[in-house]
C-alpha cells in the first residue's frame, strides 16, 4: 500500500466513498449476498435427482444455522439468545413435513429451486392463516426459503457472511438489525449506498469499526480481494498483500492506543469545560473515557423484536447500563419509525414515514408505550441509584415538551429534556427551555429536516454536512437560549463526534458533546488544541 498526495492506494488502485467511522483496517473482502432471484422453471430430466438436490439444500441450511448457533454460543459475553433463535430456525429447515413437501413437488416435475420455493410458500400460507404468534413466524420462513433456494442454485446464502476468518464486509446496504448482528470477525464495513448519518454509520461508530458508505464502485471488486479501508477519508485501497494488510492493522492499533492514553474531562486549551459524553445502544457499547452517557438510544435494544419487551425486561436492560456507566445517563425514550422500525409496535405503513408518526409522536397512536417505558426507567434508576435523566425524540412544540416533562416527573424522574431535531423546535428553543431542564440537539435529523434531505441519501451528503451555515445558525440559537435560561444545551448527533466540527459547536456555545465512544479520544484531542476564543472564531467564520 502506498500513501499518495490525496490518500492511500493499493497495487489494484483506489475507490472513494464517504468515510463515516474513523480508523483504518485491511483484510479480504466478503460480500453480503442478497436474496436470490428465482430463475424461470427449468425442464427436469431426472425428478429423483431434483428431489435429492432439494433435500441436500435443506440439510445445508440446517447445518449452516447450527454452525452459526454454536459459534454464537462460544462468543465471549454469551450470545445465548441469538443461538436459540438460530437453532429454532435450523429445526424448521429440518422439519420432515417441509422436506416431504419439497420432495413430492420435485417428483411431480418441478426443479429443486421451484420445489423448495413452493414448499416454503405453502408452509408460510398455513402459518399466516393460523394468525397470532405463528403468523409472526412467517417472516422467518421467508428467510429460510431464500437460504434454501440459494443453496439449491449453488449461490451464496443471503444474510451476514460467516467465512470463519476476519474480513471486510461489503453490502449494498445494511439494515440496523444486520449491523447490530455483526460478529467479531468484521474488520470494517463498506456499503454501496447509505449516508453519513444513517443508522449503519451510527452503529459502525458505536462498534469502533472503520466504515465507508456511498461507494457504488465496490460492487465490482471481486470477493477475496484484500482491501484497506480508511473510515476518515472514505478511501479504499485495492489489492493489498497480506503483509501490507497486517501493517495497516498494526498502525491502527498503535494510533488507537496513542489516543486512548489521553484521559480526563473535555477542556479547550484555555480550560473551558465541555462534557464529553457517550452515545450508546446498550451496555455492550460502554467504554471507559466518557464523562457520562449523553444519548442512550433505547430502541436499539429492541430492533429485531416481534413481541413487545415486558416492563421487567426493559427495567433489567436499563439497569445494566445504569450500573456500568460512569457519570450521569441521559435515556432517550423509544425513537421508532422511518429507518428504525420496531416491528413489535405494529405501526401502520405510511407514505412518508420521516414526516409521519415517529419518536414522541408514536404516543398519539399507542399511548401506553411511553408511560410503560418511563416507569421501567424510573424503576431501574431507583434500583441502581444512578443519576438518570430522560429526553424525548422528535419534539416539535413547547406543548409537547411540557407534556413529556410532566409525565417523566409523574413517573419519578426528576430531570427531563427534549431533543431538538425539527427546525420548529430550534426556533422555539427558549420556550422549550421553560418546560424542560435541558436540550440535546440531534444534528442528524435537524439537518435532514432543515434541508429537506433524506439522511440516508448518498447523493445529498453535501446538504447534510453539519458545517452548513443554516444548521449552525439553528444550533447557535439553541445555545444562546440555553445561556439565557442557565440550562445545558448539548449536541448528540454525529456532528459532535467529528473532530473537525466539534470545536465549531463549542464556539457556538454548546455545553456538552455526545458521540460514539470510539470518537471521544479524537474530539478530546481536537478541543485541547484550541482556546474557546479560537473555537468562537471558527464558528463565526463558518456562519459567515
Ligand atoms: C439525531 O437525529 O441527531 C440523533 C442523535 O438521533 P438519531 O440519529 O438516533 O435519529
Ligand atoms: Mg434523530
Amino acid at each position: 500500500m502506498r500513501e499518495t498526495g490525496t490518500g492511500w492506494a493499493g497495487p489494484g488502485g483506489r475507490l472513494s466513498g464517504l468515510g463515516v467511522s474513523q480508523g483504518r483496517a485491511a483484510g479480504p473482502l466478503v460480500r453480503m449476498a442478497g436474496p436470490p432471484s428465482l430463475p424461470a422453471p427449468r425442464p427436469v430430466a431426472d425428478p429423483e435427482a431434483e428431489a435429492a438436490t432439494a433435500v441436500k439444500a435443506l440439510e445445508a441450511v440446517a447445518a449452516d444455522l447450527n454452525r452459526r448457533a454454536a459459534a454464537a454460543r462460544s462468543h465471549a459475553g454469551g450470545g445465548g439468545e441469538a443461538a436459540e433463535i438460530l437453532e429454532a430456525l435450523a429445526m424448521i429447515a429440518d422439519d420432515p413435513m417441509l422436506r416431504e413437501e419439497a420432495e413430492s413437488r420435485a417428483r411431480g416435475g418441478a426443479d429443486a429451486a421451484h420445489a423448495l420455493d413452493a414448499a416454503f410458500t405453502g408452509h408460510r400460507d398455513a402459518l399466516t392463516a393460523l394468525g397470532g404468534y405463528l403468523a409472526e413466524r412467517a417472516a422467518d420462513l421467508d428467510d429460510l426459503r431464500h437460504r434454501a433456494v440459494a443453496a439449491a442454485l449453488g449461490l451464496p446464502m443471503p444474510g451476514l457472511p460467516d467465512p470463519g476468518h476476519p474480513y471486510v464486509l461489503v453490502a449494498g446496504d445494511l439494515s440496523p438489525a444486520d449491523t447490530a448482528g455483526l460478529g467479531p470477525d468484521v474488520l470494517a464495513l463498506v456499503t454501496e449506498r447509505g449516508g453519513p448519518t444513517s443508522h449503519t454509520a451510527i452503529l459502525a461508530r458505536a462498534r469502533g469499526l472503520p466504515a465507508v458508505v456511498a461507494c457504488p464502485a465496490v460492487a465490482d471488486v471481486a470477493d477475496g480481494t484484500i482491501v484497506g479501508v480508511d473510515g476518515a477519508s472514505g478511501e479504499i485501497a485495492l489489492g493489498l498483500t497480506p503483509e501490507q494488510a497486517a501493517e495497516v492493522m498494526e498502525r491502527d492499533r498503535a494510533e488507537r492506543a496513542r489516543l486512548a492514553a489521553a484521559t480526563g474531562p473535555g477542556r479547550t486549551a484555555d480550560g473551558h469545560p465541555v462534557s464529553l459524553l457517550a452515545n450508546i445502544g446498550s451496555a455492550a457499547d460502554l467504554r471507559p473515557g466518557a464523562e457520562g452517557v449523553g444519548l442512550f438510544r433505547t430502541e436499539f435494544l429492541f430492533l429485531d423484536r416481534k413481541q413487545a419487551p415486558s416492563q421487567e425486561e426493559q427495567t433489567a436492560a436499563y439497569a445494566e447500563v445504569f450500573e456500568r456507566a460512569e457519570g450521569p445517563v441521559i435515556v432517550r425514550t423509544l425513537d421508532a419509525g422511518t429507518d428504525k422500525p420496531l416491528p413489535f409496535l405494529g405501526l401502520p405503513e405510511e407514505p412518508n414515514p420521516a414526516l409521519g408518526v415517529r419518536g414522541l409522536r408514536v404516543d398519539r397512536l399507542l399511548p401506553g408505550v411511553l408511560d410503560a417505558q418511563l416507569a421501567a426507567i424510573a424503576e431501574a434508576a431507583r434500583a441502581t441509584g444512578a443519576d438518570v435523566r430522560v429526553m424525548a425524540p422528535m419534539v416539535t412544540t413547547p406543548a409537547e415538551a411540557a407534556g413529556f416533562a410532566r409525565r417523566a416527573r409523574a413517573a419519578g424522574i426528576a430531570r427531563a429534556g427534549v431533543m431538538v431535531e425539527v427546525p420548529a423546535a430550534a426556533l422555539r428553543a427558549a420556550e422549550l427551555l421553560r418546560e424542560v431542564d435541558f436540550l440535546s440537539i440531534g444534528t442528524n435529523d435537524l439537518a435532514q429536516y432543515t434541508f429537506a434531505a433524506d439522511r440516508q441519501h448518498p447523493a445529498l451528503a453535501d446538504l447534510l454536512d453539519p458545517r452548513q451555515p443554516a444548521l449552525l445558525g439553528l444550533i447557535g440559537a439553541c445555545a444562546a437560549a440555553g445561556r439565557e435560561a442557565g440550562k445545558p444545551v448539548g449536541v448528540c448527533g454525529e456532528a459532535a463526534g467529528d473532530p473537525a466540527v466539534a470545536p465549531l459547536l463549542v464556539g457556538l456555545g454548546v455545553t456538552s458533546l455526545s458521540m460514539a465512544p470510539s470518537c471521544v479520544p479524537l474530539v478530546r484531542e481536537a478541543l485541547a488544541g484550541l482556546t474557546l476564543e479560537e473555537c468562537g472564531e471558527l464558528a463565526r467564520d463558518a456562519l459567515g
